[in-house]
């Protein structure tokens, strides 16, 4: 298991952490097999999406904005108000699994990975990566 450390500047952030994600799966030799990675936070997630328009980062956090909308009456916000955050998580999802072949994440063209932010600023997020296989 690795783990990727990074801090989210922005409320609302996608991080692209597809290159460190990469090394990871070079540095462990496998060359057939699945790369697993986990986010171990309420507050964030993971996509896989476009990497080439930058837009569509702006795109996501907006469209997801309006599925969940901050402070509509949910009662976690009355704890620590940030119940937006927790269901943007539970909506997109904390952990993704991207095949392995010939030594390389078989992602498309377009695709890279995404630590998305819900609750930032935030130092300290962490992304944890296991490589299986051989
Ligand atoms: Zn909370």
């Amino acid at each position: 298991m690795q783990t990727i450390t990074l801090s989210s500047s922005k409320k609302h952030e996608l991080i692209d952490i597809t290159s460190k994600v990469e090394e990871i799966v070079k540095n462990s030799k496998v060359k057939e097999g699945i790369c697993f990675v986990y986010v171990p936070h309420a507050t964030a997630a993971l996509t896989i999406n476009e990497n080439a328009d930058l837009n569509i980062q702006a795109d996501i956090i907006k469209a997801t904005n309006k599925i969940v909308p901050e402070h509509d009456g949910y009662l976690h916000d009355e704890v620590d108000n940030n119940a937006a955050a927790h269901i943007k998580s539970t909506i997109i999802g904390v952990s993704k699994t991207i095949p392995i072949n010939n030594g390389k994440l078989q992602l498309g063209v377009w695709q890279d990975i995404f630590f998305t932010e819900w609750d930032g600023p935030r130092s300290n997020r962490k992304v944890i990566v296991n490589v299986i296989g051989k």
